[in-house]
């Protein structure tokens, strides 16, 4: 089989990628995932290399394994805590970029709460741009990690049935997975109360269903991905009470009944056990959420590579 080439020097969306790029990631993002079980080691691959990590929001899983990542392939990496960086003095974006990339930066990765920042900074800089979620747009590299644990278990992206419950027009996660869980050919129910769910939730993706209850939208699914309410996200009120919401629409063992039998639990984390996810369910045999973190690594790392290799813009140092 001859490889796909990778064009891209940034990883901005899922909407970018078409399935060939998706699989030509995957391949190589699985074969990590493999060595890293056997024996984690450290490559050359991003000697020389910069990346630095700049997050405008909280994180935890996403910023550490993209150090990890960089790390492992060899690269310096450097991380920027937007508290304590000169963003809160009043400095921009953009004037932050330029300075890090007159350092020679050769990626940025990049986590803002605005839709669309790593869009606008990839059109003034040479470095490569990650984009690790922007606002309620999208979180590539998170579907990704999904993508790639999904087809661990199941050795395919289409054909499934993936249920997305949850908040989902708040859902940077919920988006970029129904866009590629379209793209690869799998059936998606994106399910939630009304006023989480937004309002062209069927264009999310090729082949997405809207579902106002948890128990349609689960039964006979091949993969159930909870998601946490966007608390930072929400402006209004969207639910009589917590303990409603998780009456209603929390995911626990009963209720996972319907589904097929050897179904997976997602969650791409934080995990609000007790209301999206009963406590036991998140660390059942069912759940996969820890190996989505451990895919996460891999993701990132094959993400890095791919990018700063096809980036023309910048030598290495
Ligand atoms: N960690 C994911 C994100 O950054 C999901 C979440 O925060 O609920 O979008």
């Amino acid at each position: 089989m001859v490889d796909h080439a990778w064009s891209h020097r940034h990883l901005l969306s899922i909407a970018d990628l078409s399935v060939a790029d998706i699989n030509t990631l995957l391949g190589k993002a699985d074969t990590l995932f493999d060595e890293a079980r056997k024996r984690p080691k450290k490559s050359e691959a991003l000697r020389g290399r910069t990346i630095i990590n700049v997050f405008f929001e909280a994180s935890t899983r996403t910023r550490s394994s993209f150090e990890v990542a960089g790390k492992r392939l060899g690269a310096d990496v450097i991380n920027i805590s937007v508290a304590t960086s000169s963003v809160s003095k009043g400095e921009s974006l953009l004037d932050t970029v330029k300075n890090l990339e007159v350092m020679r930066a050769d990626a940025l990765v990049i986590r803002h709460q605005a839709s669309g920042a790593p869009n606008y900074v990839a059109k003034h800089t040479r470095a490569s741009i990650l984009n690790a979620g922007d606002g309620m747009h999208e979180h590539p590299t998170q579907a990704l990690l999904d993508a790639l644990t999904i087809r661990r278990h199941f050795g395919t992206l289409s054909g499934l049935t993936v249920a997305i419950c949850g908040d989902i027009v708040h859902s940077r996660v919920a988006r970029s997975n129904a866009i590629l869980l379209g793209k690869t050919g799998s059936k998606v129910r994106l399910c939630g109360p009304k006023t989480m769910m937004p309002r062209d939730a069927e264009t999310l993706g090729e082949s997405a269903t809207v579902h106002a209850n948890l128990d349609e939208a689960i039964d006979g699914a091949d993969v159930v991905m909870m998601l946490r309410i966007q608390n930072e996200r929400v402006y209004g009120p969207v639910m009589a009470s917590t303990r409603e919401y998780s009456r209603t629409f929390g995911l626990n063992a009963r209720r996972l009944a319907g589904a097929k039998q050897n179904v997976i639990v997602m969650h791409p984390g934080p995990i609000n056990r007790g209301v999206e996810l009963d406590t036991h369910l998140a660390d059942d045999v069912r759940s996969v959420v820890l190996e989505q973190v451990e895919a996460g690594v891999a993701v990132r790392m094959a993400a890095l590579d791919l990018c700063i290799g096809a980036n023309t813009e910048i030598a290495p140092s």
